[in-house]
Protein backbone atom coordinates (compact mmCIF):
# COMPACT_ATOMS: atom_id res chain seq x y z
CA UNK A 1 0.00 0.00 0.00
CA UNK A 2 3.08 2.27 0.78
CA UNK A 3 4.23 1.69 -2.61
CA UNK A 4 0.97 2.05 -3.89
CA UNK A 5 0.82 5.95 -2.61
CA UNK A 6 4.24 7.13 -3.86
CA UNK A 7 2.89 5.91 -6.96
CA UNK A 8 -0.03 8.00 -7.05
CA UNK A 9 1.67 11.21 -5.68
CA UNK A 10 4.39 10.95 -8.26
CA UNK A 11 1.79 10.40 -11.03
CA UNK A 12 -0.17 13.02 -9.87
CA UNK A 13 2.59 15.25 -9.13
CA UNK A 14 3.78 14.66 -12.66
CA UNK A 15 0.71 15.76 -14.55
CA UNK A 16 -0.03 18.53 -12.04
CA UNK A 17 3.62 20.38 -13.16
CA UNK A 18 3.06 19.31 -16.69
CA UNK A 19 -0.77 20.52 -16.50
CA UNK A 20 0.90 24.35 -15.57
CA UNK A 21 3.48 24.31 -17.83
CA UNK A 22 1.90 22.84 -20.82
CA UNK A 23 -1.35 25.61 -20.18
CA UNK A 24 1.59 28.43 -19.29
CA UNK A 25 3.17 27.46 -22.82
CA UNK A 26 0.01 26.88 -24.93
CA UNK A 27 -1.71 30.57 -23.84
CA UNK A 28 -4.91 28.60 -24.03
CA UNK A 29 -7.22 25.63 -23.83
CA UNK A 30 -6.25 23.17 -27.04
CA UNK A 31 -8.62 21.10 -27.90
CA UNK A 32 -7.83 16.73 -28.50
CA UNK A 33 -8.35 14.05 -30.53
CA UNK A 34 -7.89 10.39 -30.19
CA UNK A 35 -7.83 7.58 -32.84
CA UNK A 36 -7.64 3.99 -31.16
CA UNK A 37 -6.86 0.56 -32.86
CA UNK A 38 -6.92 -2.45 -31.46
CA UNK A 39 -8.09 -4.05 -28.10
CA UNK A 40 -10.60 -2.98 -25.05
CA UNK A 41 -6.99 -2.50 -23.46
CA UNK A 42 -6.35 0.21 -25.80
CA UNK A 43 -9.77 1.49 -25.76
CA UNK A 44 -9.64 1.62 -21.82
CA UNK A 45 -6.01 3.58 -21.93
CA UNK A 46 -7.85 6.19 -24.12
CA UNK A 47 -10.27 6.51 -22.20
CA UNK A 48 -7.78 7.19 -19.86
CA UNK A 49 -5.82 9.33 -21.99
CA UNK A 50 -8.65 11.79 -22.77
CA UNK A 51 -9.49 12.03 -18.78
CA UNK A 52 -6.31 13.23 -18.59
CA UNK A 53 -5.98 15.47 -21.13
CA UNK A 54 -9.46 17.31 -19.98
CA UNK A 55 -8.02 17.36 -16.59
CA UNK A 56 -5.33 19.52 -17.89
CA UNK A 57 -8.15 21.50 -19.67
CA UNK A 58 -8.10 20.72 -23.10
CA UNK A 59 -11.29 20.42 -24.88
CA UNK A 60 -12.81 16.91 -26.77
CA UNK A 61 -12.70 17.57 -30.98
CA UNK A 62 -14.97 16.08 -33.28
CA UNK A 63 -12.41 15.16 -35.71
CA UNK A 64 -9.33 15.24 -36.67
CA UNK A 65 -9.57 18.10 -38.53
CA UNK A 66 -10.65 20.44 -35.79
CA UNK A 67 -7.98 19.37 -33.04
CA UNK A 68 -4.47 21.07 -32.10
CA UNK A 69 -3.44 18.09 -30.98
CA UNK A 70 -4.11 14.32 -32.58
CA UNK A 71 -2.73 10.61 -30.47
CA UNK A 72 -3.05 7.69 -31.87
CA UNK A 73 -3.35 4.77 -29.79
CA UNK A 74 -1.69 1.56 -31.95
CA UNK A 75 -2.21 -1.85 -32.46
CA UNK A 76 0.09 -4.12 -34.14
CA UNK A 77 -1.35 -7.53 -33.42
CA UNK A 78 -3.13 -7.48 -36.85
CA UNK A 79 -1.42 -6.08 -40.20
CA UNK A 80 -4.20 -4.57 -41.01
CA UNK A 81 -4.42 -2.12 -37.88
CA UNK A 82 -0.73 -1.49 -39.05
CA UNK A 83 -1.47 -0.41 -42.47
CA UNK A 84 -4.40 1.78 -41.25
CA UNK A 85 -2.49 3.94 -38.97
CA UNK A 86 0.07 4.24 -41.18
CA UNK A 87 -2.31 5.66 -43.84
CA UNK A 88 -4.38 7.81 -40.86
CA UNK A 89 -0.44 9.65 -40.20
CA UNK A 90 0.93 10.12 -43.47
CA UNK A 91 -2.60 12.16 -44.20
CA UNK A 92 -1.54 14.71 -41.75
CA UNK A 93 1.98 15.86 -42.43
CA UNK A 94 0.08 18.91 -44.17
CA UNK A 95 -2.16 19.43 -41.10
CA UNK A 96 0.80 19.42 -39.33
CA UNK A 97 2.82 22.57 -40.44
CA UNK A 98 -0.31 24.69 -40.99
CA UNK A 99 -0.14 25.55 -37.25
CA UNK A 100 2.54 25.74 -35.05
CA UNK A 101 0.90 25.12 -31.48
CA UNK A 102 -0.79 21.58 -33.50
CA UNK A 103 1.06 18.36 -31.81
CA UNK A 104 0.68 14.40 -33.29
CA UNK A 105 1.58 12.11 -30.15
CA UNK A 106 1.67 8.15 -30.95
CA UNK A 107 0.94 5.62 -28.05
CA UNK A 108 0.09 2.01 -27.62
CA UNK A 109 2.09 -1.08 -29.03
CA UNK A 110 3.95 0.31 -32.41
CA UNK A 111 6.31 3.12 -31.14
CA UNK A 112 7.79 0.76 -28.52
CA UNK A 113 8.89 -1.83 -31.12
CA UNK A 114 12.05 -0.96 -32.83
CA UNK A 115 10.94 -1.81 -36.40
CA UNK A 116 7.86 0.46 -36.50
CA UNK A 117 9.79 3.01 -33.65
CA UNK A 118 12.71 3.46 -36.25
CA UNK A 119 9.90 3.56 -39.24
CA UNK A 120 7.72 6.25 -37.85
CA UNK A 121 10.74 8.64 -36.75
CA UNK A 122 11.92 8.08 -39.87
CA UNK A 123 9.39 8.56 -42.56
CA UNK A 124 7.07 11.06 -40.05
CA UNK A 125 9.39 13.29 -38.77
CA UNK A 126 6.74 15.37 -38.22
CA UNK A 127 5.37 13.65 -35.10
CA UNK A 128 5.67 14.99 -32.01
CA UNK A 129 5.92 12.63 -29.06
CA UNK A 130 5.86 8.93 -28.63
CA UNK A 131 4.70 7.01 -25.52
CA UNK A 132 4.81 3.41 -24.47
CA UNK A 133 1.48 1.55 -24.26
CA UNK A 134 -0.40 2.11 -20.87
CA UNK A 135 2.11 4.91 -20.34
CA UNK A 136 -0.34 7.46 -19.59
CA UNK A 137 1.25 8.46 -16.18
CA UNK A 138 4.22 10.68 -19.02
CA UNK A 139 1.41 11.78 -21.40
CA UNK A 140 1.60 15.19 -19.38
CA UNK A 141 5.15 15.14 -19.82
CA UNK A 142 5.40 14.22 -23.11
CA UNK A 143 2.99 16.89 -24.42
CA UNK A 144 4.66 19.48 -21.95
CA UNK A 145 8.71 18.61 -23.50
CA UNK A 146 7.24 18.55 -26.80
CA UNK A 147 5.56 22.18 -26.38
CA UNK A 148 8.49 23.74 -25.33
CA UNK A 149 11.04 22.45 -28.10
CA UNK A 150 12.47 25.06 -29.79
CA UNK A 151 13.71 23.12 -33.20
CA UNK A 152 11.33 20.47 -33.41
CA UNK A 153 12.80 16.87 -32.52
CA UNK A 154 11.01 13.88 -31.63
CA UNK A 155 10.17 13.37 -27.88
CA UNK A 156 10.46 9.27 -27.35
CA UNK A 157 9.72 8.22 -23.77
CA UNK A 158 9.28 4.73 -25.08
CA UNK A 159 12.56 3.94 -23.09
CA UNK A 160 10.53 3.99 -19.90
CA UNK A 161 9.58 1.32 -17.69
CA UNK A 162 7.04 -1.04 -19.72
CA UNK A 163 5.34 -2.63 -16.48
CA UNK A 164 2.79 0.01 -15.05
CA UNK A 165 0.42 -0.37 -12.53
CA UNK A 166 -0.54 3.01 -12.58
CA UNK A 167 -2.98 3.92 -9.52
CA UNK A 168 -6.59 5.72 -10.69
CA UNK A 169 -6.17 8.34 -13.25
CA UNK A 170 -8.77 10.43 -14.50
CA UNK A 171 -11.20 9.04 -16.81
CA UNK A 172 -13.72 9.83 -19.48
CA UNK A 173 -15.42 6.99 -20.44
CA UNK A 174 -16.72 6.66 -23.94
CA UNK A 175 -20.12 5.09 -22.95
CA UNK A 176 -21.73 6.37 -19.17
CA UNK A 177 -23.19 3.07 -18.98
CA UNK A 178 -20.35 0.84 -19.40
CA UNK A 179 -16.83 1.28 -17.87
CA UNK A 180 -14.01 -0.73 -19.09
CA UNK A 181 -11.71 -1.01 -15.64
CA UNK A 182 -8.13 -2.14 -16.43
CA UNK A 183 -7.25 -5.21 -13.59
CA UNK A 184 -3.57 -5.79 -14.48
CA UNK A 185 -1.18 -4.79 -17.33
CA UNK A 186 1.32 -6.83 -19.45
CA UNK A 187 1.48 -10.66 -20.07
CA UNK A 188 3.72 -12.97 -19.31
CA UNK A 189 3.22 -15.90 -21.47
CA UNK A 190 4.66 -15.24 -24.56
CA UNK A 191 2.54 -17.26 -27.21
CA UNK A 192 5.17 -17.34 -30.03
CA UNK A 193 2.77 -15.52 -32.57
CA UNK A 194 2.38 -12.64 -30.29
CA UNK A 195 3.88 -9.07 -29.80
CA UNK A 196 1.88 -8.17 -26.32
CA UNK A 197 4.57 -9.37 -23.81
CA UNK A 198 7.37 -7.41 -25.85
CA UNK A 199 4.92 -4.11 -25.99
CA UNK A 200 3.16 -3.81 -22.88
CA UNK A 201 6.18 -6.11 -20.44
CA UNK A 202 5.41 -8.57 -17.81
CA UNK A 203 2.11 -8.64 -15.36
CA UNK A 204 1.46 -6.21 -13.08
CA UNK A 205 -1.66 -6.79 -11.13
CA UNK A 206 -3.72 -2.96 -10.09
CA UNK A 207 -4.66 -2.74 -6.13
CA UNK A 208 -7.68 -4.81 -5.76
CA UNK A 209 -8.70 -1.35 -3.59
CA UNK A 210 -8.14 0.97 -6.63
CA UNK A 211 -10.32 -1.25 -9.06
CA UNK A 212 -13.18 -1.47 -6.40
CA UNK A 213 -13.15 2.22 -5.49
CA UNK A 214 -12.74 2.93 -9.59
CA UNK A 215 -15.93 0.25 -10.06
CA UNK A 216 -17.90 2.03 -7.58
CA UNK A 217 -17.73 5.42 -8.44
CA UNK A 218 -18.35 3.90 -11.95
CA UNK A 219 -22.00 2.15 -10.93
CA UNK A 220 -22.65 5.48 -8.48
CA UNK A 221 -22.30 7.71 -11.80
CA UNK A 222 -24.59 5.24 -13.69
CA UNK A 223 -22.77 2.32 -14.86
CA UNK A 224 -25.17 -0.50 -15.69
CA UNK A 225 -22.24 -2.83 -17.16
CA UNK A 226 -18.67 -2.96 -16.14
CA UNK A 227 -15.50 -4.88 -17.59
CA UNK A 228 -13.09 -6.14 -16.34
CA UNK A 229 -10.10 -6.32 -18.50
CA UNK A 230 -6.41 -7.71 -19.10
CA UNK A 231 -4.36 -9.42 -20.97
CA UNK A 232 -4.51 -12.57 -19.17
CA UNK A 233 -7.44 -11.65 -16.34
CA UNK A 234 -7.02 -14.65 -14.65
CA UNK A 235 -3.52 -14.80 -13.52
CA UNK A 236 -4.45 -11.87 -12.01
CA UNK A 237 -2.61 -10.88 -8.40
CA UNK A 238 -0.14 -14.03 -9.35
CA UNK A 239 2.61 -11.48 -9.75
CA UNK A 240 1.91 -10.28 -6.36
CA UNK A 241 1.75 -13.55 -4.73
CA UNK A 242 5.18 -14.22 -5.73
CA UNK A 243 6.27 -11.16 -4.40
CA UNK A 244 4.86 -12.27 -1.05
CA UNK A 245 1.39 -10.71 -0.86
CA UNK A 246 -0.09 -13.79 -0.08
CA UNK A 247 -3.19 -12.61 0.88
CA UNK A 248 -3.26 -10.90 -2.62
CA UNK A 249 -6.81 -11.56 -3.93
CA UNK A 250 -7.27 -14.11 -6.97
CA UNK A 251 -9.49 -12.84 -9.62
CA UNK A 252 -12.31 -14.93 -8.58
CA UNK A 253 -12.17 -13.15 -5.59
CA UNK A 254 -12.01 -9.91 -7.30
CA UNK A 255 -15.26 -11.26 -9.45
CA UNK A 256 -17.05 -12.64 -6.96
CA UNK A 257 -16.64 -8.98 -4.70
CA UNK A 258 -18.17 -6.80 -7.73
CA UNK A 259 -20.93 -9.05 -8.58
CA UNK A 260 -22.01 -8.59 -5.32
CA UNK A 261 -22.62 -4.58 -6.27
CA UNK A 262 -25.97 -3.56 -5.92
CA UNK A 263 -27.38 -1.35 -8.88
CA UNK A 264 -24.64 -3.63 -11.05
CA UNK A 265 -26.67 -5.45 -14.28
CA UNK A 266 -23.78 -6.92 -15.77
CA UNK A 267 -20.20 -7.92 -14.69
CA UNK A 268 -17.89 -8.54 -17.86
CA UNK A 269 -14.54 -9.89 -18.41
CA UNK A 270 -11.95 -10.02 -20.96
CA UNK A 271 -9.60 -12.32 -21.75
CA UNK A 272 -9.35 -15.60 -19.89
CA UNK A 273 -6.75 -18.07 -20.67
CA UNK A 274 -7.29 -21.34 -20.74
CA UNK A 275 -4.46 -22.87 -18.76
CA UNK A 276 -5.38 -20.25 -15.76
CA UNK A 277 -8.98 -20.45 -15.53
CA UNK A 278 -9.34 -22.39 -12.43
CA UNK A 279 -11.77 -24.23 -10.64
CA UNK A 280 -12.91 -21.65 -8.33
CA UNK A 281 -13.38 -19.58 -10.73
CA UNK A 282 -15.62 -21.15 -12.43
CA UNK A 283 -17.33 -21.89 -9.61
CA UNK A 284 -18.14 -18.23 -8.86
CA UNK A 285 -18.91 -17.27 -12.72
CA UNK A 286 -21.52 -20.35 -11.98
CA UNK A 287 -23.15 -18.45 -9.06
CA UNK A 288 -23.67 -14.88 -9.50
CA UNK A 289 -26.34 -13.99 -12.53
CA UNK A 290 -24.94 -10.30 -12.45
CA UNK A 291 -22.00 -12.09 -14.16
CA UNK A 292 -22.08 -12.33 -17.24
CA UNK A 293 -23.44 -15.37 -19.29
CA UNK A 294 -20.67 -15.77 -21.47
CA UNK A 295 -16.73 -16.61 -21.59
CA UNK A 296 -14.23 -15.95 -24.01
CA UNK A 297 -11.83 -18.84 -23.86
CA UNK A 298 -9.67 -18.12 -26.76
CA UNK A 299 -8.57 -21.81 -27.79
CA UNK A 300 -6.12 -20.73 -30.84
CA UNK A 301 -6.11 -24.43 -32.17
CA UNK A 302 -7.28 -27.91 -31.44
CA UNK A 303 -4.53 -29.54 -32.19
CA UNK A 304 -1.75 -30.25 -29.38
CA UNK A 305 0.81 -30.23 -31.54
CA UNK A 306 0.17 -26.75 -32.54
CA UNK A 307 -1.23 -25.43 -29.56
CA UNK A 308 3.02 -26.76 -28.00
CA UNK A 309 4.46 -24.70 -31.02
CA UNK A 310 2.31 -21.78 -29.84
CA UNK A 311 3.21 -22.30 -26.24
CA UNK A 312 -0.03 -22.17 -25.66
CA UNK A 313 0.39 -24.53 -22.52
CA UNK A 314 -3.21 -26.49 -22.56
CA UNK A 315 -4.39 -29.49 -24.35
CA UNK A 316 -7.23 -29.76 -26.63
CA UNK A 317 -8.40 -32.36 -24.10
CA UNK A 318 -7.87 -29.71 -20.98
CA UNK A 319 -9.80 -27.49 -23.13
CA UNK A 320 -12.69 -29.31 -23.47
CA UNK A 321 -13.06 -30.18 -19.56
CA UNK A 322 -13.20 -26.79 -19.03
CA UNK A 323 -16.07 -26.25 -21.35
CA UNK A 324 -17.87 -29.10 -19.66
CA UNK A 325 -17.23 -27.86 -16.27
CA UNK A 326 -18.43 -24.00 -17.23
CA UNK A 327 -21.43 -25.99 -18.81
CA UNK A 328 -22.05 -27.71 -16.45
CA UNK A 329 -21.77 -24.87 -13.38
CA UNK A 330 -23.44 -22.10 -15.75
CA UNK A 331 -25.85 -24.34 -18.09
CA UNK A 332 -26.74 -22.14 -21.24
CA UNK A 333 -23.35 -19.94 -20.68
CA UNK A 334 -22.22 -18.50 -24.34
CA UNK A 335 -18.70 -19.51 -25.17
CA UNK A 336 -16.88 -17.76 -27.59
CA UNK A 337 -13.20 -17.89 -28.70
CA UNK A 338 -10.20 -17.21 -31.40
CA UNK A 339 -8.72 -19.66 -33.76
CA UNK A 340 -5.66 -18.80 -36.20
CA UNK A 341 -5.78 -20.65 -39.16
CA UNK A 342 -1.87 -20.93 -41.24
CA UNK A 343 0.10 -20.86 -38.23
CA UNK A 344 3.43 -22.05 -39.19
CA UNK A 345 3.96 -25.94 -40.08
CA UNK A 346 0.20 -26.62 -39.66
CA UNK A 347 -0.64 -29.88 -41.57
CA UNK A 348 -4.46 -30.98 -42.83
CA UNK A 349 -4.07 -33.26 -39.98
CA UNK A 350 -3.98 -30.52 -37.55
CA UNK A 351 -6.98 -28.42 -39.02
CA UNK A 352 -8.52 -31.28 -39.15
CA UNK A 353 -8.06 -31.27 -35.24
CA UNK A 354 -9.26 -27.92 -35.16
CA UNK A 355 -12.32 -28.43 -36.43
CA UNK A 356 -13.35 -31.47 -34.84
CA UNK A 357 -13.08 -29.55 -31.72
CA UNK A 358 -15.23 -26.90 -33.34
CA UNK A 359 -17.98 -29.60 -33.70
CA UNK A 360 -17.34 -30.83 -30.41
CA UNK A 361 -17.86 -27.50 -28.70
CA UNK A 362 -19.86 -25.56 -31.11
CA UNK A 363 -18.97 -22.28 -30.46
CA UNK A 364 -21.31 -19.45 -30.46
CA UNK A 365 -18.94 -17.25 -31.72
CA UNK A 366 -15.24 -17.33 -32.69
CA UNK A 367 -13.11 -14.29 -33.95
CA UNK A 368 -11.37 -16.31 -37.46
CA UNK A 369 -7.99 -15.16 -38.27
CA UNK A 370 -5.15 -16.14 -41.08
CA UNK A 371 -1.94 -16.46 -39.24
CA UNK A 372 0.16 -12.81 -40.04
CA UNK A 373 3.80 -12.98 -38.43
CA UNK A 374 4.48 -10.07 -35.68
CA UNK A 375 8.12 -9.02 -36.39
CA UNK A 376 9.78 -9.89 -33.40
CA UNK A 377 7.83 -13.02 -32.24
CA UNK A 378 9.42 -16.44 -32.04
CA UNK A 379 7.47 -17.73 -34.89
CA UNK A 380 8.24 -14.46 -37.43
CA UNK A 381 11.40 -16.65 -38.51
CA UNK A 382 9.36 -20.05 -38.87
CA UNK A 383 8.85 -20.74 -42.39
CA UNK A 384 5.16 -21.25 -43.83
CA UNK A 385 5.20 -25.22 -45.26
CA UNK A 386 1.78 -24.47 -47.38
CA UNK A 387 0.65 -22.13 -50.14
CA UNK A 388 -1.32 -18.62 -49.31
CA UNK A 389 -3.81 -20.52 -51.47
CA UNK A 390 -4.04 -23.98 -49.34
CA UNK A 391 -4.54 -21.39 -46.29
CA UNK A 392 -7.25 -19.43 -47.55
CA UNK A 393 -9.35 -22.39 -48.51
CA UNK A 394 -9.22 -23.66 -45.08
CA UNK A 395 -10.37 -20.30 -43.28
CA UNK A 396 -12.99 -20.38 -45.87
CA UNK A 397 -13.86 -23.85 -44.37
CA UNK A 398 -13.63 -22.99 -40.85
CA UNK A 399 -15.62 -19.76 -41.49
CA UNK A 400 -18.46 -21.77 -42.99
CA UNK A 401 -18.26 -24.23 -40.29
CA UNK A 402 -18.56 -20.99 -37.60
CA UNK A 403 -20.92 -19.43 -39.17
CA UNK A 404 -23.09 -22.57 -39.01
CA UNK A 405 -22.78 -22.82 -35.17
CA UNK A 406 -23.22 -19.63 -34.82
CA UNK A 407 -26.46 -19.66 -36.78
CA UNK A 408 -27.49 -22.83 -34.82
CA UNK A 409 -26.84 -20.88 -31.81
CA UNK A 410 -28.49 -18.02 -32.10
CA UNK A 411 -31.57 -20.15 -33.53
CA UNK A 412 -31.97 -21.35 -29.72
CA UNK A 413 -32.97 -17.62 -29.08
CA UNK A 414 -35.88 -17.52 -32.00
CA UNK A 415 -39.30 -16.86 -29.29
CA UNK A 416 -37.62 -15.90 -26.14
CA UNK A 417 -37.80 -12.90 -24.31
CA UNK A 418 -34.35 -11.52 -23.74
CA UNK A 419 -32.62 -8.82 -21.11
CA UNK A 420 -30.78 -6.63 -23.48
CA UNK A 421 -28.61 -3.27 -22.39
CA UNK A 422 -28.72 -1.07 -25.12
CA UNK A 423 -26.24 0.24 -26.90
CA UNK A 424 -27.64 3.22 -29.58
CA UNK A 425 -29.51 3.28 -32.75
CA UNK A 426 -28.12 0.22 -34.51
CA UNK A 427 -25.57 0.51 -37.01
CA UNK A 428 -27.72 0.10 -39.79
CA UNK A 429 -29.81 2.88 -38.57
CA UNK A 430 -33.53 2.31 -40.10
CA UNK A 431 -35.09 3.26 -36.66
CA UNK A 432 -33.81 0.39 -35.14
CA UNK A 433 -31.98 0.32 -31.82
CA UNK A 434 -29.21 -1.74 -30.76
CA UNK A 435 -28.07 -3.73 -27.63
CA UNK A 436 -26.19 -7.16 -26.06
CA UNK A 437 -27.83 -9.90 -24.03
CA UNK A 438 -26.30 -11.17 -20.95
CA UNK A 439 -24.58 -13.91 -23.03
CA UNK A 440 -23.12 -11.14 -25.18
CA UNK A 441 -25.22 -11.76 -28.53
CA UNK A 442 -26.10 -8.67 -30.65
CA UNK A 443 -29.52 -7.57 -30.49
CA UNK A 444 -30.90 -5.05 -33.04
CA UNK A 445 -34.95 -4.26 -32.16
CA UNK A 446 -37.78 -2.25 -32.89
CA UNK A 447 -40.70 -0.95 -30.94
CA UNK A 448 -44.20 -2.94 -32.71
CA UNK A 449 -45.22 -1.13 -35.48
CA UNK A 450 -48.26 0.06 -34.45
CA UNK A 451 -46.51 1.96 -31.72
CA UNK A 452 -44.57 3.98 -33.88
CA UNK A 453 -46.94 5.04 -35.66
CA UNK A 454 -49.57 6.14 -32.65
CA UNK A 455 -46.61 6.56 -30.16
CA UNK A 456 -49.03 4.34 -28.30
CA UNK A 457 -46.55 2.42 -26.27
CA UNK A 458 -46.10 4.68 -23.06
CA UNK A 459 -43.89 4.10 -20.01
CA UNK A 460 -45.09 3.59 -16.40
CA UNK A 461 -44.51 7.42 -16.22
CA UNK A 462 -47.01 8.44 -19.66
CA UNK A 463 -43.62 9.46 -21.80
CA UNK A 464 -43.74 7.47 -25.12
CA UNK A 465 -41.60 4.54 -25.04
CA UNK A 466 -39.45 5.71 -27.94
CA UNK A 467 -38.41 8.66 -26.46
CA UNK A 468 -36.86 7.53 -23.38
CA UNK A 469 -34.97 4.53 -25.01
CA UNK A 470 -31.31 5.53 -25.19
CA UNK A 471 -27.94 4.18 -24.40
CA UNK A 472 -27.97 1.91 -21.16
CA UNK A 473 -31.86 1.90 -21.27
CA UNK A 474 -32.53 -1.63 -19.78
CA UNK A 475 -35.12 -3.37 -22.10
CA UNK A 476 -37.32 -6.81 -23.14
CA UNK A 477 -36.70 -7.69 -26.57
CA UNK A 478 -38.84 -10.68 -27.92
CA UNK A 479 -36.57 -12.14 -30.72
CA UNK A 480 -38.21 -12.28 -34.27
CA UNK A 481 -35.15 -13.66 -36.04
CA UNK A 482 -31.47 -15.02 -35.83
CA UNK A 483 -28.80 -14.29 -37.87
CA UNK A 484 -25.30 -15.72 -37.94
CA UNK A 485 -24.11 -12.92 -35.96
CA UNK A 486 -27.09 -10.80 -34.74
CA UNK A 487 -30.19 -11.50 -33.31
CA UNK A 488 -33.41 -8.71 -34.41
CA UNK A 489 -36.67 -8.44 -32.25
CA UNK A 490 -39.21 -6.28 -30.96
CA UNK A 491 -39.34 -4.25 -28.00
CA UNK A 492 -41.61 -5.95 -25.08
CA UNK A 493 -41.03 -3.67 -22.03
CA UNK A 494 -38.61 -1.83 -19.76
CA UNK A 495 -36.43 -3.94 -17.59
S1 LIG B 1 -1.80 -14.79 -23.50
FE1 LIG B 1 -0.61 -15.11 -25.38
S2 LIG B 1 -1.92 -14.20 -26.98
FE2 LIG B 1 -2.65 -13.39 -25.03
S3 LIG B 1 -1.55 -11.46 -24.75
FE3 LIG B 1 -0.37 -13.03 -23.68
S4 LIG B 1 1.14 -13.72 -25.17
FE4 LIG B 1 -0.45 -12.61 -26.31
Amino acid sequence: MENNKKNIDFYMNEIQSGTEAFQMTAGRPLSYFIRTFGCQQNDNDSEISAGLLEYMGLKAATCIEEADIVIFNTCSVRENADRRFYGNLGNLKTWRSEEKQRRIGVMGCMPVQETHNTMLKESFPYIDFLLNAGDMGNLPRALYESGRQKKHSIVDLTDQAKEMTYPSLPVKRENKYRALISIMSGCNNFCTYCIVPYTRGRESSRDPQLILAEARAAVDNGAKEIMLIGQNVNSYGNDRRKQGESDFPSFARLLEEIAQFPDLSILRYMTSHPKDLSDELIEVIGKYETIEAHVHLPLQSGSDHLLKKMNRRYTAEHYLELVNKLRSARPGISISTDIIVGFPGETEEDFADTLRLMETVKFDRAFTFIYSPRSGTPAAGWSQNVSDLVIQERFERLLALQNKHSLESNEKCTGQTLYVLVSGLSKSDNGTFSGRTKDDRLVNFCLPEAAITADELLTARGKPVSSVIADGSEVFVHITKAKAHSLEGVFAGLA
